[in-house]
C-alpha cells in the first residue's frame, strides 16, 4: 500500500455538508461524483496532499443509507492507494482478511475499488484503490 488515498465521510446532505466542509477547508469541493452502482452521490476536497470524500446515499437501501441509521454521520471508510489491486487482495486474503467485493469495480474518480470487511480489520472499513490508467 502506498498512501491513503483519501478519507470517506458519510452525509445526510451533500449540499449541507459541502457548504459546511468549504467552510472549514476554506476552499470548495473540485468535483461531485454520483456512483450509481453504490447507491451514493460523492464530493472531493482536496486538503494538501490529502483528500476527503464526503457521501450521500441516493436511495434508502444504499450502504450510505444503513451505515447512517446504525451510526449517524461520520468517517466511513478509510481508502488506501494501491498499485496492482489484484495481487494486493491475494497477499490480504491470505493474511486473514475478508474482501467484500472479490472483482474490483469502478468506484468514483476514477479508480477501481476493493473493499476489506470492517469485521476483519477492527471495525474500520478499509477501501482499496488502483488508479484507472487511461
Ligand atoms: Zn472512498
Amino acid at each position: 500500500m502506498n498512501k491513503i488515498e483519501h478519507i470517506g465521510i458519510a452525509v445526510k446532505s451533500l449540499k449541507n455538508s459541502n457548504e459546511l466542509f468549504s467552510k472549514l477547508f476554506g476552499k470548495p469541493h473540485y468535483k461531485v461524483e454520483e456512483v450509481k452502482t453504490e447507491g451514493v452521490n460523492t464530493s472531493f476536497f482536496k486538503v494538501g496532499e490529502n483528500k476527503i470524500e464526503l457521501l450521500e446515499a441516493t436511495k434508502k437501501d444504499s450502504p450510505i443509507a444503513k451505515f447512517i441509521d446504525k451510526k449517524g454521520e461520520g468517517i466511513h471508510h478509510i481508502a488506501f492507494d494501491v498499485d496492482d489491486l489484484v495481487s494486493e487482495i491475494k497477499r490480504l486474503k491470505k493474511e486473514g482478511f475478508k474482501v467484500l467485493n472479490e472483482t474490483p469495480k469502478k468506484g468514483a474518480d476514477n479508480k477501481l475499488v476493493v473493499f476489506l470487511h470492517p469485521k476483519s480489520s477492527n471495525g474500520v472499513l478499509i477501501e482499496l484503490c488502483q488508479e484507472i490508467k487511461k
